[in-house]
């Protein structure tokens, strides 16, 4: 990226499993980001206008150069948001393939003839221009390549605002795609704070797109910003989702499993699913053999390969989480390291009519903590889960495949899972119903979200 004049503050990012500052990173002024939208502008005529062939070939590249460097954004990811090494690993890979799966792209990017009289018409998938992409701290590099590969493969030029705590993979990747040959401005990356650098990326004119990925509180500021402007919005925001099992289910598996549905990441996962809804009858004994498969949950040293879970981002976070968990509702609880780093034991909350309990059981927590509560048949299941303003993600644990399609079909939320707990594959669309979000990232169809559709009819009169 350009050099950063007119730099205001700098900010200590810290491994959250040690403490220690690792690095220092400087944040963008407005002014900076200006300079970079600037850029990106000047870079966007040349970059749309590259051959499709050539521009999927630079992106094939730029996967090739992320798979070279896999294991030190891995390790990058492990010591700037204490992701576990399993993790990082495999969200290193999800780049690359995030990349490979949309440098198919531009080569298919078809318009449509359309038959109308007297003459031809046919339709264009024109870019938009400068996008601008903010990111939130929990997945930095994967949450970022969502939005930026279908961006680029479109022929837009792309600004990523990183999270304030998780700036390093971001910026790491930005030097890669310059190394694997990305034009000078195409793919910019700006440390800075949400309230400057961020803002200003929206107010921004010649932006002509905002993906935004964080808490629906700065979600519904954005889009009321962007509307003044009518400009592009695509929105990724919380998420408070069921996990449902049914008395027929197959009920080891969905207790042994629902831990990590919730605790990946130590729950600070959009897709977390933090309320689990069991039918009354099995209630008991789900309970006892979740209790169960939580204290077996391994947290630790991040870059332990046994370690399923590792700290939470920040002593703030902790604090906010801790919040949530009054003794009085915990019904089961794992260990945690002591000493440096942001620990929390995975937690689970169970079957209280409490103020603490509703609180914990509505709010997005983003932490390792788990509301469990009865339910009585299909329509009360289907009636709990949807009572919330959220809508991401969701799992359905039953034998009768009827049943699974009809509660899959009930449940208000874009994401669902029968007999597991898959949410973001990237060839199939994500994103939320309800103050979940706006739009969808991946899949197919990504590529809409960064083009206008342009109809031209040709007279042959
Ligand atoms: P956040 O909303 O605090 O911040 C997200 C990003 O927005 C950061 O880069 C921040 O600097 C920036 N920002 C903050 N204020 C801004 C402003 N006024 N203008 C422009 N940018 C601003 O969220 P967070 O705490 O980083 O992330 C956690 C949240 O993200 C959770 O609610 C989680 O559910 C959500 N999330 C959603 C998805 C999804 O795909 N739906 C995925 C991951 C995280």
């Amino acid at each position: 990226m350009g050099a950063l004049s007119g730099v205001r503050t700098a900010v200590k990012i810290v491994n959250p499993a040690t403490e220690e500052v690792i690095a220092e990173v400087e944040m963008a002024d407005a002014a900076e980001v200006d300079r970079a939208v600037e850029r990106a502008a000047r870079a966007f005529p040349a970059w749309r206008a590259i051959a499709p062939g050539e521009r999927a070939r630079l992106l094939r590249r730029f996967a090739q150069v992320v798979e070279d460097h896999a294991e030190e954004l891995a390790r990058l990811e492990i010591t700037g948001a204490g992701h576990t090494v399993g993790n990082a690993r495999w969200e290193a890979g999800n780049v690359r393939d995030v990349l490979n799966f949309y440098a198919g792209a531009p080569e298919r990017n078809h318009g449509k003839q359309i038959p109308v009289p007297g003459g031809v018409d046919v339709t264009f998938a024109e870019p938009l221009g400068v996008v601008g992409i903010i990111v939130p701290w929990n997945f930095p590099m994967v949450i970022m390549t969502w939005g930026v590969a279908p961006a680029l493969a479109a022929g837009n030029t792309v600004i990523v605002k990183p999270a304030e705590w998780t700036p390093l993979t971001a910026l790491r990747l930005a030097e890669l795609a310059l190394e694997a040959g990305l034009p000078e401005g195409v793919l910019q990356v700006v440390p800075g704070e949400g309230e400057v650098a961020g803002a200003r990326l929206v107010e921004h004119p010649d932006v002509r797109k905002i993906v935004f990925t964080g808490s629906t509180e700065v979600g519904r500021l954005i889009g009321a910003k962007a509307a003044g402007q009518v400009k592009r919005v695509t929105l990724e925001l919380g998420g408070k989702s069921a996990n449902i099992v049914f008395a027929d289910s197959d009920l080891t598996r969905a207790a042994e499993s629902a831990p990590m549905a919730v605790f990946d990441n130590s729950g600070q996962d959009c897709c977390a699913r933090s309320r689990i809804l069991v039918e009354r009858s099995v209630y008991d004994d789900f309970l006892a053999r979740l209790s169960q498969a939580v204290r077996e949950v391994k947290v630790g040293d991040p870059n332990d390969p046994a370690s399923q879970m590792g700290p939470l981002i920040s002593a703030e976070h902790r604090e906010r989480v801790a919040s949530f968990v009054t003794q009085a509702d915990v019904y089961a609880a794992g260990s945690c390291p002591g000493g440096p780093g942001y620990w929390f034991p995975p937690t689970v909350l169970a079957g209280s009519s409490s103020e603490s309990f509703r609180r914990a059981f509505t709010d997005e927590i983003f932490g390792p903590v788990v509301s469990v509560v009865p339910f009585e048949d299909e329509a009360d299941a289907v009636r709990i889960a949807n009572d919330t303003a959220y809508g991401l993600s969701g799992s359905i644990w039953t034998r009768d495949v009827g049943r699974a399609l009809r509660v899959a079909r009930a449940v208000e939320a874009g994401n669902l899972s029968v007999n597991s707990h898959s949410s973001v594959r990237y060839w199939t669309p994500f994103g939320g119903f309800k103050q979940s979000g706006l739009g969808r990232e991946l899949g197919p169809d990504a590529l809409s979200a960064f083009t206008e559709t342009k109809n031209v009819f040709i007279s042959t009169e």
